[in-house]
């Protein structure tokens, strides 16, 4: 058990990445308060991690909402006495080169992607300070490397690997104990991905899906398991040592 005692709030849970990580970090002994802009969802996975034995619980959250990060941050605190361990997951991609991408995407992309990284790490800080803890933001290898049909979200998740940076150096500064790290997922088969293939015309969508694969050099999509093991490192204590690092999990992508 390597989170016992921790609680744990993560973003984007009724889903993909986030409903693995909440899945995962329940297994270890975590408090997992999950939350989704989509309640339904996030109910459903509760629910089935309750079933198992696990402690969690769910929240409706749309990340971009300041007030309710204010809001569900303090709930917690109210409920638990503290917040361990913050994930900011929840996320949207939206394709589009930078030659068609609307000004509405690309404003959109950054208030969901990145804007609310931003207010789920000022909060998540406020709550930690006296006692420290862990915040892990999902960047992608798009935060590394560029693809030129998701311009605007290549943009949100470089912003968010380089924030995690600054964010981590200022709670170093300050002596908080509070670790900031960013985690870099390849191409992951989730309902992102597939939505992502959905939105493209039938031959670009199969010309795309192929040259993924030709582009990873272990020849597979990763699976949402490999990304919540990766989570767990960071948000356990094993990574103690670890803040203002971006642990990419790829099958090899970024290493050429
Ligand atoms: P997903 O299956 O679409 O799950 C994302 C979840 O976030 C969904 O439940 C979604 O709800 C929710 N969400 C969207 N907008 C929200 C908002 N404003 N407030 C709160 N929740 C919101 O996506 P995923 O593949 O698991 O991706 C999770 C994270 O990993 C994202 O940050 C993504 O960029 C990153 N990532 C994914 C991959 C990949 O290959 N899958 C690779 C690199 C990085 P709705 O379904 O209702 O929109």
């Amino acid at each position: 058990m390597r989170m016992t005692n921790k609680v744990v709030l993560i973003t984007g849970a009724g889903s993909g990445l986030g409903e693995a990580m909440a899945r995962r970090l329940a297994q270890e002994g975590a408090l997992v308060v999950a939350s989704d802009i989509d309640f339904a969802a996030v109910q459903g996975v509760v629910a089935s991690i309750v079933d198992s034995g696990g402690h969690a619980e769910a929240e409706h959250q749309d990340v971009t909402d300041e007030a309710r990060w204010t809001a569900l941050v303090d709930a917690v605190l109210a409920r638990h006495g503290h917040l361990d361990v913050l994930v900011n997951n929840a996320g949207i991609a939206l394709t589009g080169s930078a030659e068609d991408t609307t000004l509405a995407d690309w404003q959109r992309t950054q208030r969901v992607n990145l804007d609310a990284v931003f207010l789920g790490t000022r909060e998540a800080i406020r709550a930690m300070k006296t006692r420290g803890g862990s915040i892990v933001n999902i960047s992608s290898i798009e935060g590394i490397v560029g693809e030129p049909l998701t311009a605007a979200y290549n943009a949100s998740k470089g912003g968010v690997r380089i924030f995690t940076k600054s964010a981590a150096l200022h709670c170093a500064a300050e002596g908080y104990g509070i670790r900031v790290n960013s985690v870099h997922p390849g191409f992951i088969l989730t309902p992102m991905v597939e939505n992502a293939l959905a939105g493209m015309p039938a031959e670009q969508a199969a010309a795309f899906h192929a040259r993924i694969i030709d582009s990873i050099p272990v020849r597979a999509m990763g699976e949402p398991r490999d990304i919540a093991n990766g989570v767990l490192f960071l948000a356990s204590d094993e990574s103690r040592y670890m803040t203002g690092t971006e642990l990419v999990i790829d099958g090899g992508y970024t290493a050429r």
